[in-house]
């Protein structure tokens, strides 16, 4: 079973799991071969796998797609028709097979775009997007855990700067999600609220790290924040998933995107790198008491357009370090104006 189908194993150190894809190593790379910035790129790349019309990889072709556009990753990490199958060597060799899916999502069919320059309504589709993948990936008997994330960047290893994010359903719940699912729940057994409703309360009672909220939603760079600008997005209202949301919350979640990652871009006036991704409750139909729908941003970018933070030496052997505090972090993102710096 091993070097064959994806697999996860177990790490007895740390305790941990790694998910290891054997089959991927053909994947396409378009991210730094870019010879000109994104800004001034164009909106049509005739060599752009994501890009209407155009050839992906396999020779599949993409259709004149004018809205959001989502199909199944080519190089897949996780594959439906993994077939069930355990390695066990005692207590140290421990691996099991993981079947699911990798879904690719085109924000848009401009390639020169990003959130921060889409409109509302244009992100709303997104977001439209991600509720419908969510529903029907979770809708799947075989998927635990759905993860939409975005890779921005080639410094955040993006494979291709047209605007896209991906979504992973999983046939069980990952190490990351699990630990916020025990943390959560144990915080609303001992407080019967969600321990992200009394956190967003808390912060907005404070300000001082604050980023920017609206009606539905607060952005904070979290009191333990690790990246430098690392913020979390959390919705008021505790639902567990984005299929809670009303239909003002799904345009109130577009508005807040908007709005953050055009700070994000005004900070180093630069197209800001980041990783984020949603925490949704897991979608193995149990109960999952004070989930609270969220988003984490993980930027890398420290003092410029250049300079980035690494989790290195003492980091990857101890724990994180930061020098910037999260609440001179977020004061610098709130004093930034919501206005794109390359309308001005
Ligand atoms: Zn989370």
């Amino acid at each position: 079973m091993i070097n064959q189908h994806p697999h996860v194993r177990f790490n007895p150190l740390n305790q941990s799991w790694v998910l290891v894809s054997p089959h991927r190593t053909e994947r396409p790379w378009q991210g730094l071969v870019e010879d000109t910035p994104q800004e001034t790129s164009l909106p049509y790349n005739p060599s752009c796998y994501l890009c209407p019309g155009n050839a992906r990889a396999g020779g599949v072709r993409n259709p004149h797609y004018s809205g959001t556009f989502v199909f199944d990753n080519d190089f897949a990490a996780l594959r439906p028709e993994t077939p069930a199958g355990e390695f066990r060597e005692g207590d140290l060799l421990l691996a099991r097979n993981e079947s699911g899916r990798c879904r690719v999502v085109c924000f848009s069919p401009r390639h020169d775009l990003t959130l921060a320059r889409m409109e509302v309504e244009a992100i709303r589709a997104v977001v439209d997007t991600w509720c419908e993948e969510f529903a029907q990936l979770a809708a799947q008997p075989n998927v635990r855990a759905v993860q939409i994330f975005e890779n921005r960047g080639a410094l955040m290893g993006c494979s291709n700067p047209h605007p896209h994010g991906q979504i992973w359903a999983d046939a069980s719940v990952p190490d990351g999600l699990l630990r916020e699912v025990t943390s959560q729940a144990a915080y609303f057994e001992k407080h019967r609220r969600t321990l992200l409703e009394d956190y967003w309360r808390l912060e907005i009672s404070k300000e001082e790290r604050v980023v920017c909220a609206n009606e539905h939603f607060v952005v904070v760079v979290p009191f333990w924040a690790v990246w430098p600008f690392e913020c979390l997005l959390i919705s008021r209202r505790p639902v567990p998933s984005l299929l809670e949301l009303t239909a003002a919350g799904r345009h109130g979640l577009a508005e807040i995107l908007r709005r953050l990652t055009i700070r994000y871009d005004n900070l180093f006036k630069t197209s800001f790198p980041y990783t984020m991704g949603f925490h949704q409750q897991p979608t193995d139909r149990n109960v999952y008491p004070g989930f609270h729908l969220h988003a984490h941003f993980y930027p890398p970018l420290l003092r410029s357009a250049t300079v980035r933070k690494f989790m290195v030496g003492y980091e990857l052997m101890a724990m994180p370090q930061r020098d910037i505090t999260p609440e001179a972090a977020a004061s610098q993102l709130r004093a930034l104006p919501e206005l794109h710096y390359l309308d001005t």
